[in-house]
């Protein structure tokens, strides 16, 4: 733990190490981390709005924007689509981009998970050889520097996105680091690749699935389980994390989305995860909330997708405002915003207020995102100090 410019008073965040301690119990969160934001004056309530250079926006241009959830898979351009399957011979149900837009973007309630899912099958049918992937990568990058986002951790599952046309693996993981570093170079946006497994495989695929990752282990930064919750629970997947955490990864695992708080526990305990995608149900578990604040397990928040898959009844129904009136490391982010037909600047703009959030609110889930990011110390501070720098000019 290190503390930075904080006894001098000119600098307002702390800055603590992350990381979990294997014990003889098992896998222990250090205590830990963190930008100390009660120690900040960065939550005020009373924040200069004046400053906002973009005028009628939720986002605070003196912080970095930052997305932690989102999925390559969710996130094609409908042209690009379009362009693909007239390449692949791929017949599609329309060969416009209006036409195609019920097939592949949500407008109502799914009736779950699952049903949303299906909405990416039609999309990965287009991705005929690495090129595409490549392509689609460099897309999705470009795409999140356009929606002014400073940093960004995408996550692939490259079984998913081999499976149609029959790819390898390693050769799609290749392709979408590739995509993603060309994209980064040319934007200057800061991206990190977040590998995933997709459970709904079951835990033979995943063991290739990890395989072609982990050729690539030193470009990625952590590593996910995605897919079908409610019948491949994290018990199935431990050998797999286990290898994930000994190359020195990040984990983050979706749970708590399509089953109850159980799931997050296991997620925690079993899988060593740092942070959790969606966590729904760990509002229904006053164990489970004190642990996730206690030791700092950030929840990466999906607004529009949680409505749209009827995990949740509605936008005032979502338990991110809870979740931050409880001090958790919350923080909002879009999942998959070419299913979803948002940005992340709606889902900051638009959606976090549907949900009941204060500006204040807003602005400590734009800091959560920074302070749960996988990024070391210095690099939140590179990140933190530019964004301020810019603000002032
Ligand atoms: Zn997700």
């Amino acid at each position: 733990m290190f503390w930075f410019f904080d006894e001098l008073s000119c600098w307002p965040i702390g800055l603590l190490m992350t990381g979990f301690t294997r014990t003889r119990k098992g896998l222990v969160p250090d205590q830990k981390k963190r930008f100390d934001l009660n120690r900040s004056n960065l939550i005020a309530a009373d924040y200069n709005k004046a400053n906002d250079k973009k005028g009628l926006t939720m986002i605070y241009p003196d912080l970095p924007l930052i997305d932690l959830h989102r999925h390559l898979e969710g996130n094609l351009r409908l042209e690009t689509v379009l362009e693909l399957a007239r390449k692949f011979n791929v017949t599609l149900p329309a060969d416009t981009v209006e036409g195609l837009r019920p097939y592949v973007q949500v407008s109502s309630r799914q009736p779950g998970v699952m049903a949303f899912i299906e909405k990416f099958n039609l999309l990965m049918k287009v991705l005929g050889n690495e090129q595409a992937c490549f392509r689609i990568a460099q897309e999705a990058v470009l795409d999140a520097a356009n929606e002014g986002i400073d940093y960004l951790e995408l996550r692939f599952s490259p079984v998913f996105m081999a499976a149609d046309h029959q790819l390898n693996p390693s050769a799609v993981v290749e392709a979408v680091l590739a995509g993603i570093q060309a994209a980064a170079a040319e934007s200057g946006i800061q991206v990190n690749p977040l590998g995933i497994i997709s459970r709904t495989y079951g835990p033979q695929v995943a063991e290739q699935e990890l395989s072609a990752l982990l050729s690539y282990a030193d470009k990625i930064r952590g590593l996910d389980l995605a897919g079908d919750e409610a019948n491949f629970p994290a018990q199935l997947f431990l050998p797999h994390f286990k290898k994930a955490r000994d190359v020195g990864w990040h984990i983050t695992v979706h749970a708590g989305e399509a089953d109850g708080p159980q799931s997050i526990w296991d997620s925690i305990r079993l899988l060593g995860a740092e942070r959790i995608g969606h966590g729904l149900a760990a509002r229904h578990d006053a164990q489970l909330l004190k642990y996730l604040l206690d030791h700092q397990i950030g929840i990466e928040c999906n607004l529009t997708s949680n409505v749209q898959t009827s995990s949740v009844a509605d936008y005032v129904s979502h338990p991110l405002k809870f979740f931050l009136e409880k001090r958790l490391l919350a923080s909002i982010n879009s999942d998959d915003p070419g299913i979803s037909a948002i940005d992340l600047p709606y889902e900051y703009n638009v959606a976090a207020p549907k949900a009941g959030l204060s500006e204040t609110q807003i602005r400590q889930a734009q800091l959560n995102a920074l302070e749960s990011a996988f990024l070391n110390s210095q690099e939140k501070l590179a990140l933190f100090t530019k964004k301020q720098s810019n603000s002032l000019l």
